[in-house]
């Protein structure tokens, strides 16, 4: 994620709602429970209710019918294919914005009730561990956002997209919502004529019957729940090949396709650019989604990253910025998305390395230059630290922002971790560590303490010393090689978005 620049004072902040009131935007089929039933979790430092123990997510089959327009829910129907690692009596998924209608575990009826944020399952009969469990979960999903709560749904002028990112996921649809259990994902989306519905991944099948169409699209690579992408609108699909054949697959309201061109061409260039630092492309197809919406920020959700439209068309933004910003996104294809960070508090992974290749393609390719940016950063460090945590271990996030966790701690503060290293170990190691990650962890999951493994493994040395300073020092550790570098005493009125 990136917010878009200049628009935070513009962003409506709202207060984030109790749980309670939460619990109560879903309707739930009462039971007579013989125990009491709670949200459980899988004990996210930042995100506690977030994911469920007992169970590993394969895949998520998702069918949503859209009604035509973006204020009423969606039919849905979810079905998730499970493997059990423990005996459950009961099943939790985290799901907290639509109505449930009915549920079923292994094909047999089966009682729920809401809790927090979870929707508490009681299956006819208990669940062993070692088994596979098919539940089929019949619902709404509601796209008018819950009062004081953002994410999942996004209303754009057309029709609908999607934000999960960091929590919201289970806002849309239920889930294990908790980046450690990737699965694979079908979306099945049936539209009035006149709409196109895209999803992550690649196209598996269209059908039409009787004034609607249904779209299939399957991801090819396992996924986070906070990176399922799925449009809905008056939209135009633009083809066009990237490196390797790769199929590159822009989503566009069909009116802007002339206006947005001269960006969308760019996307080929840049992800050879990257690949030329990181090595290959992880995924099947890549893409942007430009949202007619006014969201804030930019999201790299897997193989189709959403963009607000106002980025492209407002002349504000210096075409090396939105250049640079679109770079940011498609490096968290490898960074993020392909190995993604096992907790929450392991963002920095994520978006300290999409702000890295941003930083270095404004370098390379705009003139920008990194120790710049990293000397600017470095002054204000001690401040974002202060404000934010160190970048692995940030607060918890402030839920009177919308941005919550996304601070320039884990951004800027973040890439200036991977400068100091680079400093420290040299160029060619950083850069052989760099490729390594991407390879070692791709499709899976990482740890802040497995990126310390790895470069200590890569560059011979013991650097469990200098990633404890650097990562979770309250103050920012001295910069190899820069010793005249200080952090500003003084707050600025206002430090630059990120
Ligand atoms: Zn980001």
């Amino acid at each position: 994620m990136i917010l878009t620049p200049h628009s935070q004072a513009t962003t409506p902040t709202r207060r984030r709602a109790a749980a309670a009131l939460l619990a109560s935007a879903v309707s739930v089929c009462l039971v007579a429970a013989s125990a009491p039933v709670a949200p459980l979790g899988v004990g996210d430092r930042l995100f506690p209710y977030l994911g469920n123990p007992g169970y590993d997510v394969a895949s998520y089959d998702l069918a949503f019918t859209y009604p035509g327009n973006n204020s009423e829910p969606l039919q849905a129907v979810t079905t998730i294919d499970a493997w059990t690692t423990a005996d459950l009596d009961r099943v939790n998924l985290d799901f907290a914005h639509g109505k449930v209608k009915s549920v079923e575990v292994g094909g047999d009826p089966a009682e729920f009730r809401s809790a927090g944020e979870d929707l508490v399952i009681t299956p006819e009969d208990s669940v062993p561990a070692g088994t596979w469990m098919r539940i089929t979960v019949r619902h709404t999903s509601d796209p008018v956002p819950a009062e004081g709560r953002e994410g999942g749904w996004v209303r754009t002028a057309d029709g609908l997209a999607m934000a999960n990112q960091a929590d919201a996921a289970h806002l849309v649809f239920p889930c294990n919502d908790h980046p450690s259990d990737k699965a694979m994902f079908t979306f099945r989306v049936t539209a009035p004529d006149g709409h196109t519905a895209v999803a992550g991944g690649l196209a598996a099948g269209v059908e039409k019957s009787g004034g609607s169409t249904t779209w299939t699209y399957r991801t090819q690579h396992p996924m986070a729940t906070e990176l399922a992408q799925v449009s809905i609108g008056r939209s135009t699909v633009l083809h066009r090949t990237g490196p390797h054949s790769l199929p590159v697959r822009d989503v566009v309201p069909t009116r802007d396709r002339r206006a947005l061109e001269p960006w969308l061409e760019k996307t080929p260039g840049q992800i050879a650019w990257m690949e030329s630092k990181v090595g290959r492309y992880p995924f099947e197809t890549y893409g942007l989604l430009v949202a007619d919406a006014s969201t804030g920020f930019e999201l790299e959700t897997q193989t189709l990253s959403l963009f607000e439209r106002k980025l492209f068309t407002e002349p504000v933004y210096p075409p090396w910025y939105v250049e640079s910003i679109m770079v940011h996104e498609a490096a968290h294809q490898w960074f993020g998305n392909s190995v993604t960070p096992r907790t929450w508090s392991d963002l920095w992974l994520s978006e300290g390395h999409a702000t890295w290749y941003e930083a270095l393609y404004a370098e390379e390719q705009a003139g920008k230059p990194m120790r710049a940016r990293m000397k600017a950063a470095y002054g204000a460090s001690d401040r974002w630290r202060a404000a934010g945590g160190p970048p692995a271990a940030p607060k918890a996030p402030d839920p009177a922002r919308k941005t919550g966790l996304f601070r320039p701690n884990v951004y800027d503060g973040a890439a200036l971790v991977l400068y100091a290293l680079r400093q420290e170990i040299g160029r060619p190691a950083f850069e052989r560590l760099e490729r390594a990650w991407v390879v070692r962890h791709r499709d899976d999951t990482a740890t802040t303490e497995d990126f310390v493994k790895l470069a200590s493994e890569i560059s011979g040395r013991d650097l469990d010393g200098f990633f404890q300073d650097w990562l979770y020092g309250e103050k920012t550790p001295p910069m190899p090689g820069h010793p005249d570098w200080k952090p500003e005493t003084s707050a600025k009125p206002q430090d630059p978005a990120q």
